[in-house]
Parts: C-alpha cells; sequence; structure tokens
C-alpha cells in the first residue's frame, strides 16, 4: 500500500448516509476502504450495498476485530447516538482518529470523548453538518445575530431521524449566542429546557420537524423593526455531506485533540 493512501473504517457504512460516503471514498485516489461495520447486512458485499463494482469487502459487526484485522488510519462513523461513543472508544483505544458525524452527543459525551483523545494521543473531529452549505449557514446566521434582537430556528428533517433539536441547530444557536455584541448572549439557559414553543436554547427558540420526503433542511429567521431576514440551507441529497467528510479524512491526522465543528478545518 502506497504512504500516502489513508485507510479509513466506516461505522454505520450500510446507513443512509454511509452509503454515500463509502462511494465518495471508493472514488478516491488517495482514499481506500479498509473494513466496513454495521449491525445490518453483516457478511454482505460492501459494494453491492453502496451501489458500486465490488469493493472486496463484507460488512462485519465487530468494529474491534476489523480494526486489528484491516488496520484503517481513520474511522468515519455516522451511525447513532446509542453507538458512536462505543465506536469511539474503541478506536481512539487502538490510535484510530476518528471523524464523526453521528448526532446527539451531549457537551457531557463531548468532554468525555475530549479526556479520551487526550489519553490516546490521538485525534477526534465531531461535526454536527458536513455540507459545506450549512456550515456557511450558521457562519451567516452567527454574524447576523450581532445586529437583531430576535431569531427563531426551524429545522426539517427526514422523519427517521432519532434525535431532536438537530446537532446543527443546537450548534448554530451557540454560536449565535456566542457573537459579540448579540441582544442573544445574555441568556444562558439549556437546550433541554422544554417550552410550549419548541425547545429554548437561550432566548433563541427551535423548532423541530420531521417529515417523509425531507433530507436536511434549517432555516434561521431574525425579527426586527419591521423586518425579517431568513438565512436557509437545504441539503436536498446526502451527497452533499461527503466532500465535507473526505476533507475530514484527509485533515484529522494533522489535528489534536477533540475539534467540534467543520468550520475549524475549512
Ligand atoms: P441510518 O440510515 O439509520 O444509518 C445508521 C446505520 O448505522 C444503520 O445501518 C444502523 O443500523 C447502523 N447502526 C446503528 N447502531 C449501530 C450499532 N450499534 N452498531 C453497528 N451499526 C449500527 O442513519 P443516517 O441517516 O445514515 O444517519 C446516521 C447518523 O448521522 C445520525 O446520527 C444522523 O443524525 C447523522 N447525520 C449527520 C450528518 C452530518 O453532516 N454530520 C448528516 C446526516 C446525518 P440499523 O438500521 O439496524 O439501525
Amino acid at each position: 500500500m502506497s504512504a500516502d493512501l489513508i485507510s479509513v473504517v466506516v461505522t454505520g457504512a450500510c446507513g443512509k448516509v454511509g452509503r454515500h460516503v463509502v462511494r465518495g471514498i471508493a472514488a478516491e485516489p488517495d482514499l481506500r476502504i479498509a473494513a466496513a461495520v454495521d449491525r445490518k447486512r453483516v457478511g454482505q458485499d460492501l459494494g453491492a450495498i453502496a451501489g458500486i463494482s465490488s469493493l472486496g469487502i463484507t460488512v462485519t459487526d465487530d468494529l474491534a476485530a476489523a480494526i486489528d484485522a484491516a488496520r484503517p488510519q481513520v474511522l468515519v462513523d455516522f451511525t447513532a447516538p446509542d453507538a458512536v461513543k462505543g465506536n469511539i472508544r474503541v478506536a481512539l483505544k487502538k490510535r484510530v482518529a476518528c471523524v464523526v458525524g453521528t448526532t446527539g452527543l451531549t457537551p457531557a459525551d463531548l468532554a468525555d470523548i475530549g479526556a479520551l483523545c487526550r489519553e490516546h494521543a490521538t485525534p477526534v473531529l465531531v461535526a454536527p453538518n458536513f455540507a459545506i452549505g450549512a456550515v456557511l449557514m450558521m457562519e451567516f446566521a452567527s454574524e447576523a445575530a450581532k445586529h437583531f434582537a430576535a431569531a427563531e430556528i426551524i429545522e426539517l428533517h427526514h422523519d427517521q431521524k432519532l434525535d431532536a433539536p438537530s446537532g446543527t441547530a443546537l450548534k448554530t444557536a451557540e454560536m449565535m449566542r456566542h457573537t459579540e455584541g448579540s441582544l442573544m448572549g445574555d441568556e444562558r439557559q439549556k437546550a433541554e429546557e422544554r417550552s410550549p414553543r419548541g425547545q429554548a436554547a437561550g432566548r433563541i427558540r427551535i423548532h423541530s420537524v420531521r417529515l417523509p420526503g425531507l433530507v436536511a433542511h434549517q432555516e434561521v429567521i431574525f425579527g426586527g423593526l419591521g423586518q425579517t431576514l431568513t438565512i436557509r440551507h437545504d441539503s436536498i441529497s446526502r451527497d452533499s455531506f461527503v466532500p465535507g467528510v473526505l476533507l475530514a479524512i484527509r485533515k484529522i491526522r494533522s489535528l489534536e485533540g477533540l475539534t467540534y465543528g467543520l468550520e475549524r478545518i475549512l
């Protein structure tokens, strides 16, 4: 294997996003899929599952054994909130850098992951949204928050999504609150705090829509004197996440500790 080739294990490889990630990695000359892990379609051919020609890899449900056998340098995880921490722990113990797209990690989870990174001297990047347009939407919302006293977020996703509000919405609210000079910065309520109208992340309410037909969408609506400003991003295909994931795979081993958010490596 060439020294420049980065070998990757994908967990959640048979899922909705995982299959796009597998296709994306397989198309890159400097990247190689070393192993694929999922709890479904175990023993089946990964290429067939991803809708491409055979990659010579069968799906396994044992991440530790897959890492021992294939010796990947990077793990990419798109599984589920109850699986992701265990996968990161297994990978870090084996010094495999992690690129994590799975959402639903709490601030306490992130603190634990940061400690594990330090313990094993191996980096992790967690990004609640790998779509470049979504990252820009968050940046623009953070900028606009300097100038408006009120804003609400509407996040819309497919009806299979397990967590609500979305990681992207929580991250957007956090970026808007931390914007210097923002009138929204003076509230410190927890995102979990429930209200009859959406969930409150500080003074920024988040409304979660779950419907078949949707992929991943978000609107940030600002209200001011006699005007509103709407910033909207739509992932209309899960391909939208792939370039960000490929970038993270290429950069992760140059990072240290826990990095949160794709904007940190753009
Ligand atoms: P999905 O279609 O359910 O795919 C997840 C895959 O992981 C499924 O095949 C699932 O199997 C498998 N899985 C779940 N728990 C597992 C475990 N313990 N061990 C092994 N495999 C396991 O979900 P998705 O839509 O691809 O999304 C995956 C995650 O990525 C979600 O948290 C979602 O919110 C997040 N996401 C992030 C971004 C981003 O840009 N950061 C974008 C889109 C989605 P089963 O079907 O049997 O459960």
